[in-house]
């Protein structure tokens, strides 16, 4: 026995805290401190949970002492320190026994009587003492279900509360601590030490004579947040009944569906609505309310954070800051910043039944259905057809850009998170899964093969879940994004407080309109690549890469120069009076050019030359390694042409924007540097292009210009390369390539044993590897401030988007962050949330 009872009456004056008695135990002393007709209830702290897990039983002849009335029912239920980490279920009326019984037959008549044994003896037996419920139903009465527990117990059925209680408190405390309870809780978030209370409360009946019964209300609809009263009542009913059979159960409001709790009782209706409003008011919160009627009389049992949507989240805590019940800063807490990209994708319908055929990686959030094409060519015709199709490759390449343009979502066998195919959807707010390994992929026979061996064709219908990553077969049922005025609401409020910039991966006017209405703070990389993926671009870039000669190569250029200017232009245009950072060519040449036979052909007919020349040309620019082979700056220095060609296309658009009165303020960025020489390289040509622009117009205009740290060696020497730099930009996509020596395009194939094995915590693509690239960045930050201590830094790699990547590089002092245009509101909401 215990020398301290270890148990404590929850009265307005009593000393209950979440920390020792849960967040239940809490909810209740304020439900009471509010005077609302809440039973008389007990709060068990987790220390003395803990000991009865261990076998110590307190005086439990203590406990029943403070509670008053005969017969005595009680109910216990869990308080974990937050509703969020679960807990055992519920036991109501401990202390059903042969005397209650006839005590109840006596008032309540024995028809109620009788279904509360029954209940009582089922749900100890099966829940308690763990019997199988097989037996249990072929026992329509008491007296039947206790021989069958007599039978299978071999033991008499506990007449004594105290008996019935002890089993109860030890089998809740013991589940507790049961390993998939334990994993469960901890996957939330709780603590290895977290501890479970009890709180024991007389039960309130809703099973008698006059108006009895149990119901739970909620004052907000949980799919959008909007005022409404929702929930079920139940007559003779105790719990949560009416939410187990919601067909029996009345609605709470009167409508045209025919009775309702208002109808029936509406001073217990009135008063409800009151409970609501103080509960808003005084919890701070959205609450959840289970209440029972006992003969027309209102009793709250227990009150919890109402369960929401991610859109009825953000509207709740936005129309709790807007009503003064919690300030702005905490609504910008409460709701998790992932929560917003939800609300900016199509959903699988939470209520939609689907059957998994396979899984990959979540690459681009989102849902969406459609027929299975294998090509581009076949996505343009689907779209022409208004047909919604998913686009199935091993890999993509930058041919497939178009098909990805028409397609409604994206799946490929191989790649990560930042794969081209990742990173192209992400930009363009398409779904897609990458990686997914269980299913093989044959383009040219068009079809999918699932891991048991059946085909998809093409024209079958699947749906992707690129938030999940899951593929399920058929079309399955999805729900519309939504943005209201409480997105908006939560964007402003962000922007009062962060003290770290969002800036968007633009390279589109669609990516930058959109990225202007979520209120960005500029652009942070614009990958010109993206710019030549159109197919009458494509071609002309070929030609250039092609070109035999200067003069060839010149003719090319001065085709793309104009088609750039009116990108550059138009952003600018979108842009006015924010940065548009500007990142110079960066891929290897040879990803412009076909990787298919029938594309091979099509190109040796638009350039007029045989066919094997093509072949042998695309073949001889082959690379063995191209990720660390002519791209980026080499190509800046090794084809110089091209850097010029696109600086005088910045320069030109620069100055056309400014002279329709546009607030341009161009920078140029170079990837994949190494080395302070090739900056110097570059910038000497840049520079000289500048005043040839300046001279050539007559136009004033200043730039910035500013270097990728994407290579370890570039953070190594970041002191010599920021002398010559305006801004250092931490391109976090090949940095955690080149740091890991690990294939951003090839990793999807072992990443999940990887981390399954716990070799690496999470994918470094995904989430920042703030160890190992980490420290670069903190490396590179320091001794690019050495060289010039009020230099600009910035993030753009895939990090950027990610709410720990953001903290980080708050804390390192970063300028800003650039991450995809429909990250950005998440970007900025966690910026807000590390500021405060
Ligand atoms: C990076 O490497 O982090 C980056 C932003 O560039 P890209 O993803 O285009 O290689
Ligand atoms: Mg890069």
């Amino acid at each position: 026995m215990l020398d301290t009872p270890g148990f404590t009456p929850i009265t307005p004056a009593a000393d209950i805290t979440a920390d020792r008695h849960g967040s239940r135990a809490k909810c209740l002393q304020r439900l009471i401190r509010m005077d609302l007709p809440v039973p008389q209830t007990v709060a068990i702290p987790f220390q003395t949970v803990r000991t009865i897990a261990g076998g110590d039983m307190p005086d439990l002849g203590h406990l029943i002492g403070l509670f008053e009335g005969e017969p005595l029912l009680l109910s216990v239920r869990s308080s974990s320190q937050t509703g969020d980490w679960g807990g055992p279920g519920a036991v109501l009326n401990i202390g059903m026994n042969d005397h209650a019984h006839a005590w109840l037959s006596n008032t309540l008549g024995d028809a109620v009587a009788d279904k509360l044994y029954l209940r009582f003896i089922r749900s100890f037996a099966i829940e308690v003492m763990r019997l199988d419920e097989e037996p249990f139903d072929d026992a329509p009465t008491p007296a039947a279900a206790r021989q069958v527990f007599e039978d299978e117990m071999d033991a008499p059925f506990p007449q004594r509360i105290e008996a019935q209680l002890a089993e109860v408190l030890q089998n809740m405390s013991r589940a507790w601590d049961g390993t998939s309870a334990r994993l469960l809780r901890q996957a939330k978030g709780a603590p290895a030490d977290a501890g479970l209370g009890l709180v024991v409360q007389r039960m309130a009946q809703g099973m008698g004579p006059g108006q009895s019964g149990a119901g739970v209300v909620q004052f907000v609809d949980p799919a959008t947040g909007d005022p409404q009263i929702t929930g079920r009542y139940m007559g003779q009913a105790m719990g949560r009944d009416a939410l187990r059979t919601p067909e029996k159960a009345l609605y709470l409001t009167r409508d045209a569906r025919g009775a309702s709790l208002e109808d029936m009782l509406p001073d217990v209706y009135a008063e409800l609505r009151e409970v609501g409003t103080r509960c808003r008011r005084r919890l701070r919160e959205e609450m959840q309310v289970e209440f029972t009627i006992d003969q027309g009389r209102l009793a709250i049992l227990d009150a919890v954070r109402c369960p929401r949507d991610a859109r009825a989240s953000v509207a709740i805590a936005a129309a709790l800051a807007r009503d003064g019940v919690i300030p702005r800063t905490e609504a910008l807490l409460r709701v998790a910043p992932e929560t917003l990209s939800r609300l900016l994708h199509r959903q699988i319908d939470p209520n939609a039944r689907a059957t998994v055929l396979g899984r990959g990686i979540a690459a681009s959030p989102g849902a969406a259905a459609g027929k299975l094409v294998f090509d581009s060519a076949s996505a343009q015709a689907s779209l022409s057809r208004d047909e919604p199709c998913i686009l199935v490759r091993r890999e993509t390449t930058p041919d497939d850009v178009r098909g990805m343009h028409a397609a409604d979502g994206v799946l490929t066998e191989r790649g990560g998170t930042t794969s081209h195919a990742a990173v192209i959807a992400r930009g363009l707010g398409l779904p897609c899964v990458t990686g997914a390994m269980g299913l093989t992929v044959d383009e040219k026979k068009r079809r999918i093969t699932l891991v048991n061996g059946t085909a998809l064709h093409e024209g079958d219908e699947i749906t992707i879940d690129g938030s999940s990553g899951e593929v399920l077969a058929g079309r399955v049922a999805t729900t519309e994004p939504t943005l209201d005025g409480a997105f908006g609401d939560l964007m402003r409020w962000s922007d009062d407080v962060r003290d770290i910039g969002v800036r968007a991966n633009a390279d589109t006017v669609a990516d930058a309109t959109l990225s202007r209405t979520f209120g960005v703070d500029g652009i942070g990389l614009c990958r010109t690549e993206h710019m030549f993926f159109d197919s009458g671009r494509l071609t002309v870039m070929r030609e250039m890469i092609f070109a035999e000669t200067p003069q060839d190569r010149a003719a090319a250029l001065d085709r793309l120069l104009p088609m750039q200017r009116e990108d550059f232009t138009e952003l600018f245009r979108l842009m006015s009076g924010l940065p548009v950072c500007i990142r110079l060519l960066d891929p290897p040449l040879h990803e412009f050019l076909p990787s298919q036979i029938e594309g091979v052909r099509a190109l040796a007919e638009a350039l007029d030359r045989p066919l094997s020349e093509v072949k042998a040309r695309i073949e001889s620019m082959q690379e063995y390694n191209p990720m660390l082979g002519m791209r980026g700056v080499r190509l800046g220095i090794a084809v110089p042409e091209i850097y010029e060609m696109q600086a005088r296309a910045i320069f030109e658009a620069t100055v056309a924007a400014m002279a329709e009165g546009v607030d341009v303020r161009p920078e140029i960025m170079i990837p994949l540097v190494t080395a302070r020489r090739e900056v110097e390289l570059v910038k000497r040509r840049i520079d000289g292009i500048a005043g040839a622009v300046r001279a050539e117009t007559g136009t004033e205009f200043t730039y910035r210009l500013g270097v990728m740290v994407e290579t370890p060696r570039a953070a190594l020497r970041a002191e010599e390369i920021a002398e010559t730099s305006d801004f250092l930009s931490f391109g976090t996509n090949d940095l955690t390539q080149m740091t890991y020596g690990l294939s951003r395009d090839d990793a999807g194939r072992f990443m999940s044993a990887y981390v399954n094995e716990g070799v690496y915590p999470e994918d470094p693509f995904g989430t920042l590897d703030v160890d190992g690239v980490g420290e670069l960045l903190l490396l590179g930050a320091a001794r690019g401030r050495k060289a010039q201590p009020g230099i600009t830094l910035a993030l753009c790699g895939e990090h950027g988007g990610s709410p720990e990547s953001i903290a980080f590089c708050r804390l390192a002092g970063f300028t800003y962050v650039s991450c995809s245009p429909f990250r950005v509101p998440v970007a900025k909401l966690a910026a807000a949330q590390a500021t405060l």
